[in-house]
């Protein structure tokens, strides 16, 4: 077998180890069931199991209320982008986006296809690199959504933005869910594109409260309604099953691994590392406000795009993979979620430095 190299990706990313031998195992047979778990029926006892075993994990790290619901929808984390808007927003109201990020931006763009968008705040004018501390909400907003972690841009919110009782926050937690605990109660709804810290692309984990559910309009297209797949248990059509099979079985590593106050300990000595090293180098910078940024996407730069560059292929060549920046913000980006070990972000660091060695002036 080829050896396994580190992959800094962005997403999708890396997976734990023990997660892809197991489903390994589980596609040939899941369990002693003589069917593999991308042939058994989404109806069928054996998957009805790992459904039920997914959500009551998440569920149980979460510490998800009673009164939410756990959904597995297709279309990742873009779907929600429109989905919510069609369900909580109607062309008479407002809906608040705190605009940090390219994500943002996106999410905003659907939004203004349903109703009225207040940009509460915005970090577009120093490219991203900062999460505003001024946020200005508008009279009555419908919702007030964010995105609590900035994939291209390096930067994460240290904790939800404030919103005035009765008011839903949403959350795109597409890049950070899951790597600290978390206060559901907080929150209207809590999505994610699995591809980053749960599991394979294509879909989203939704964390919705039952009051929304119930308020969306009947009017939309079936599949585009909440209460569609709340009501059906995410089996209103056949589910994305192999994603959630490898969600379950990654949220099983996690609370094996401690749970979220555990992961967040790992992911501070990991991020905390790289950024140790990167406030000492003489040669690399990182590109997001100190007190804004993200554990789980580390961006930087040399300054000098052909350093960049050089660096990056020295890199790949070492066998550290997906170093390269995202096109807006350019230089390096070293993307560290739940499962990527701490040995890589170790073998980073002895790759910059030696760089640094050979090319500092
Ligand atoms: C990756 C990402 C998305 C897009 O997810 P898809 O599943 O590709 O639609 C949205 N928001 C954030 C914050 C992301 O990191």
């Amino acid at each position: 077998m080829t050896e396994r190299i580190y992959n800094f990706s962005a997403g999708p990313a890396a997976l734990p180890l023990p997660v892809l031998e197991q489903a390994q195992k589980d596609l040939i047979s899941l369990g002693d069931t003589g069917i593999g778990v991308l042939e058994h029926s989404h109806r069928s006892k054996a998957f009805l199991a790992v459904y039920e075993a997914a959500e009551s994990l998440c569920r149980e790290i979460a510490g998800v209320p009673d009164n939410y619901k756990v959904l597995f929808l297709q279309g990742g984390a873009s779907s929600q982008f429109y989905m919510i808007p069609m369900n909580l927003l109607s062309k008479d109201q407002t809906a608040d986006y705190l605009v940090t990020g390219s994500w943002s931006k996106k999410a905003v763009k659907e939004a203004k296809v349903f109703g009225n968008v207040n940009i509460a705040c915005s970090s577009e004018d120093k490219n991203f690199s900062y999460i505003p501390e001024a946020v200005s909400l508008s009279e009555k907003p419908a919702y007030v959504h964010y995105t609590s972690n900035n994939t291209i841009y390096g930067t994460e919110f240290a904790t939800e933005p404030e919103v005035p009782a009765g008011v839903p926050l949403i959350c795109d937690a597409s890049s950070d869910i899951f790597s600290r605990p978390i206060d559901i109660s907080k929150y209207g709804i809590v999505y994610a594109g699995a591809q980053k810290n749960l599991g394979p692309s294509g879909m989203a984990l939704v964390i919705i409260r039952d009051d929304l559910i119930e308020q969306g309009p009947t009017d939309i297209p079936t599949m585009l309604q909440y209460r569609t797949h709340s009501e059906a248990g995410s089996m209103f059509n056949t589910p994305p099953t192999f994603g959630i099979y490898v969600l379950g079985q990654v949220l099983q590593w996690l609370k094996d691994q401690g749970g979220l106050e555990a992961v967040q300990q790992k992911n501070r000595a990991k991020a905390g590392k790289l950024y140790d090293y990167l406030e000492q180098s003489s040669l690399f910078k990182p590109t997001a406000a100190k007190q804004d940024r993200s554990l789980m996407n580390v961006t930087f730069v040399t300054g000098d795009a052909d350093l960049d560059a050089q660096f990056i292929a020295q890199a790949t060549a070492a066998g550290l993979d997906g170093l390269k920046g995202h096109r807006s913000v350019g230089g390096m980006r070293a993307s560290i979620y739940n499962a990527f070990p701490e040995a890589g972000v170790d073998k980073l660091i002895e790759m910059m430095s030696q760089f640094e060695k050979e090319h500092a002036s």
